[in-house]
């Protein structure tokens, strides 16, 4: 089955009966058997190892959202087909599937709403639509909701997962790149909070981008995060990646993201970071000033070590 012809690719489900679903699902990385409503009702993680399975635009909004909160905006950009692009199947084609597939009209869902009642510039990419890759409407979405916050006086957070810049949209989505980053050079300057969270996968031109200018960048457990996936990297350097290169534990330690947050936490972190941020604005404009973003500065420790105080880890 392609890419574009799975109706959820969250999991992989198994059925017992050939004739349909049991309402079991083997996990994919401790291969125990879990009920669908168990795995639902745990925020699509696994009951048993905890493994973080992907989530859609909307149940992710849903997780961070307070009830009702959520309003969406700059959904008037539509994707458009300029190049009149051809590979194996036509890309308006493309769209077409991906639109019937994932239920959403592109990758990107963005919007303003409350988490635990602080106002927020909220985006957040869906890679069940052409594995969240990053076109036109994708980045126009994303800067409109970063020129939002600044319009507006919000902190911005965006919730990244994709394959990379959309290839079909060729130079046009890189410029997307650039794009994104020069909205978040302007939200810095007007000393305005971004949290970027990172989730299984993030990679290509939204890694290479927006993804790791994050204030604070925040990501789930053992997701991957990588410009090049690990195999494309294998055979250009003919060499064996160390096991978990480009995981989130591997990146922690180098310094590439600030911390790795269990789903179960993430509302009540993020907005504990929220509040500081924005209730420190001195120390966060000597934060920002010290140009570490990514990289664990001294601040940044102490930040993370009061959050972890603040919010005990739910394991
Ligand atoms: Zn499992």
């Amino acid at each position: 089955m392609g890419l574009f012809s799975r109706q959820k690719p969250k999991i992989k489900i198994q059925t017992t009966k050939k004739d349909g679903f049991s309402g079991w699902i083997k996990c994919t990385h401790c291969n125990d058997m879990i009920h669908a409503s168990e795995m639902e009702q745990n925020l699509h993680c696994c009951p048993k190892c905890d493994y973080h399975y992907r989530l859609s635009g909307t149940q992710r909004m849903h997780l961070l959202a307070d009830r009702g909160s959520f309003e969406e905006l700059f959904s008037e950009f539509k994707t458009i087909d300029p190049l009149e692009f051809v590979d194996t199947e036509a890309y308006k084609k493309r769209v077409a599937i991906a639109k019937s597939n994932s239920g959403r009209d592109e990758a990107a869902l963005v919007g303003v709403c409350s988490i635990n009642g602080q106002k927020v510039a909220l985006g957040i990419m869906d890679f069940s639509f052409m594995a969240g890759s990053m076109g036109s409407v994708v980045g126009e979405r994303l800067t409109s909701i970063i020129e939002y916050g600044i319009e507006k006086n919000l902190p911005v957070v965006i919730v990244s997962s994709s394959g990379g810049a959309r290839m079909q949209e060729s130079v046009l989505s890189l410029m997307q790149m650039a794009k994104t980053s020069a909205a978040l050079a302007k939200l810095h300057e007007k000393k305005l909070p971004y949290i970027s969270i990172l989730t299984n996968p993030t990679s290509g031109g939204v890694t290479a981008s927006f993804a790791s200018l994050g204030d604070i960048i925040i990501a789930e457990p053992d997701a991957l995060i990588c410009f090049a996936g690990p195999r494309v990297v294998e055979q250009v350097i003919k060499q064996k990646l160390p096991p978990g290169a480009q995981k989130s534990e591997f990146l922690l330690d180098k310094g590439m993201i600030d911390c790795i947050v269990n789903r179960h936490d993430l509302k009540d972190k993020l907005s504990t970071f929220l509040n500081f941020l924005l209730g420190n604005q001195r120390e966060f404009e000597e934060y920002q000033e010290s140009g570490s973003s990514g990289a664990l500065s001294l601040k940044l420790k102490q930040l993370i070590k009061i959050v972890e105080e603040k919010v005990p880890a739910s394991v």
